[in-house]
């Protein structure tokens, strides 16, 4: 979530500041716009779409100036528009912003503004800076303003502002969302990565959360946005070459994806519950929560990865607010005759929002007169203008194919979604729902941990890279993860193989076992723990090679299995997080062995828009 360029200095910013969104478009965008100060009033464009609009745009409206900002938008807040695009302004127009991240208290922030006489122009989440600054701007420098204006703001921000009050300044600021300071001569830059500041200078500073950088073209000053602390921060060069810093540093996509899950998960569930009260403040359900307590049964409809976030999401839904939960193909249901009606909620799982299958299972499902909920990433996407409601997971563009942190988001989605019916229900007590929500704000830590085990996974993918099957087993809530694991090693490695409930292994795939068979047990330790070891036994009886997940701290597990990954302790409800980590690492570095292409796996597209 998304790009962020600006400019102070002795150049045209506009061509600065044109090239500079060409060089974040890797990171996905729906709209695009720049706004540059011409010696007298701001003066913008924008536009819906792809830059190249935007510079088309540019050749008929000249944006004179050396000082300037420019924004490409991933919607988190309000449909992809020319109206949502940013920049932003307050009234006056004297004030523009352009903002990276979300601002959770942007609905209370904004009545409050509109009580105030302030007139908003867009759905985002995002104008609200503009016109809490103006407020403040009133009788304070910018500077002053924009302090004042953040002490009430919650969220994440990378944020940059630009005053005709107040010319011959750029002023920014992070949260949470990344921006970076490029150091030129008599010039400076902003950015929210390398990529669009290397065409003009090489010294950069890495801004820190809650860094204030206030520059004109004279200098630059950074100070601690709380206490006004002066700070000498480290100038480094950079020495990367464009396509690795648009991945981040990373070799791929996917790899930078699953890295950026310690945030996007922190993304899927901030500002969406109260953990003092164990509440869930899920602003897309308010519309139909009336009508939630009338409801009899939930169905569940998505493909692929999603369906198996759906069976977890079914799963904890049942047992946290014990409604019947059937989880389903989109593609089975559209052409079957479900038994679906008022008395009954329609859940949509989709990263893209435009899975052809599951936008299909609901439009039958609406004809039937059910009540829709969607679970999507993209914003203003088919399914999300289709449903009565909807949560959005907040991931972030995804671009490699194989999808990673949306499934992670879409799972904490479902437990936020669980924890409520639960409330509204009254199935669950306080504690317990707090205790959940205090274990969901661990997750970015402990997935952290995770992530720092990938060089021995990658170790562990020499030993697997010439197999031809591989069986993953689960119980609970994890036979879903091994349903996604094995789908993941499919998807990018394209070695066979198959998630099983471990206790139906008998049933079958105990056939396909011998020492050239490896299994992947996924046995952290929950109630079903004593069961599946018995179903690892029956694969080490007959000498297949077992890799298992396990709890930390299971000594035991280190006599059955060959290679034993840890997993840090949780919850059984948000072990499939976790789980789901290793799994994905895995898949990974099989594939990279291989020598495939890990963002572009052969035959697959990252949006099925067909049936
Ligand atoms: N939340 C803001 C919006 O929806 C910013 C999104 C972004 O980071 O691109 O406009």
């Amino acid at each position: 979530m998304c790009g962020i360029i600006g400019y102070i200095g002795q150049r045209e910013a506009s061509s600065i500041l044109i090239g500079g969104l060409k060089c974040l478009e890797y990171r996905g965008y729906d709209s695009a716009g720049m706004a540059v100060f011409d010696g007298q009033n701001i003066q913008d464009i924008k536009i819906k779409g792809k830059i190249f609009g935007l510079a088309k745009a540019l050749e008929k409206k000249n944006l004179p100036g050396k000082l300037g900002i420019a924004h490409t938008r991933w919607a988190t807040h309000g449909a992809p528009s020319i109206i949502n695009a940013h920049p932003h302004f307050c009234c006056s127009r004297h004030i523009a912003i352009v903002h990276n991240g979300i601002i959770e208290n942007y609905a209370n922030l904004r009545k409050v503004l509109i009580k105030e006489g302030h007139h908003f122009s867009s759905e985002t989440d995002s104008e609200v800076l503009a016109h809490l600054i103006e407020k403040y701007h009133k009788h304070k420098s910018l500077t002053k303003a924009i302090q004042l204006a953040l002490k009430q703001v919650i969220g994440a921000y990378a944020l940059v502002v630009i005053s005709a009050t107040e010319p011959q300044k750029m002023i920014a600021i992070k949260k949470s969302s990344s921006l970076i300071l490029g150091l030129g001569q008599k010039e400076y830059l902003l950015a929210s990565d390398a990529s669009a500041i290397i065409p003009h200078t090489k010294k950069v500073i890495y801004l820190d959360d809650n860094e204030m950088v206030v520059l004109s073209k004279n200098g630059y000053r950074i100070h601690n946005l709380g206490n006004n602390h002066l700070i000498k921060k480290k100038v480094e060069t950079i020495n990367w070459n464009l396509t690795q810093i648009s991945k981040d540093g990373f070799k791929t996509f996917m790899l930078k994806e699953i890295f950026e899950q310690p945030e996007s998960i922190a993304n899927a569930f901030r500002g969406r519950f109260i953990p003092e009260k164990g509440q869930i403040k899920l602003g897309g359900l308010e519309t139909i929560e009336s009508k939630l307590p009338h409801l009899s049964r939930i169905i569940i409809v998505a493909c692929g990865s999603s369906w198996h976030a759906g069976l977890v999401g079914g799963s904890l839904i049942e047992e946290l607010a014990k409604i019947p939960v059937k989880v389903e193909y989109a593609s089975e249901f559209r052409y079957r005759y479900p038994v679906v009606g008022p008395d009954c909620l329609v859940i949509a799982i989709s990263q893209s929002g435009e899975t052809a299958d599951t936008i299909a299972a609901l439009e039958l499902a609406k004809t039937k007169k059910a009540l829709t909920f969607g679970i999507c990433n993209v914003v203003g996407s088919s399914i999300a203008r289709l449903v009565d409601a909807g949560a959005y997971l907040h991931a972030g563009p995804e671009i490699g194919v194989a999808t990673t942190k949306g499934f992670t988001s879409q799972l904490i989605v479902l437990t936020i979604l669980a924890i409520h019916f639960a409330n509204l229900k009254k199935t669950i007590n306080r504690k317990n729902a707090q205790k959940i929500l205090k274990e969901l704000t661990r997750l970015p830590v402990l997935i952290k941990k995770l992530l720092d085990q990938s060089g021995s996974l990658a170790e562990l993918a020499q030993k697997l890279k010439n197999t031809h099957n591989c069986l993953y087993l689960g119980r609970g809530y994890n036979f879903p993860i091994a349903l996604e694991g094995a789908l993941k090693l499919k998807e990018i490695s394209y070695i066979h193989a198959e998630g099983y409930p471990a206790a139906e292994m008998k049933h079958g795939p105990i056939a396909l076992i011998d020492k050239k068979m490896p299994t992947i047990f996924i046995a952290t330790q929950d109630k079903t723990y004593k069961k599946i070891i018995s179903n690892m036994l029956e694969v080490k009886a007959r000498n297949g090679m077992i890799i298992a997940l396990a709890t930390v701290g299971d000594k035991k597990i280190t006599s059955i299995a060959d290679k034993v990954i840890y997993i840090p302790r949780t919850i059984d409800f948000l072990m499939p997080v976790l789980n789901t980590i290793p799994c994905q690492l895995l898949a990974y570095h099989i594939a990279i062995l291989k020598g495939h292409d890990i963002d572009k796996p052969r035959n697959l597209a990252k949006s099925v828009t067909v049936e």
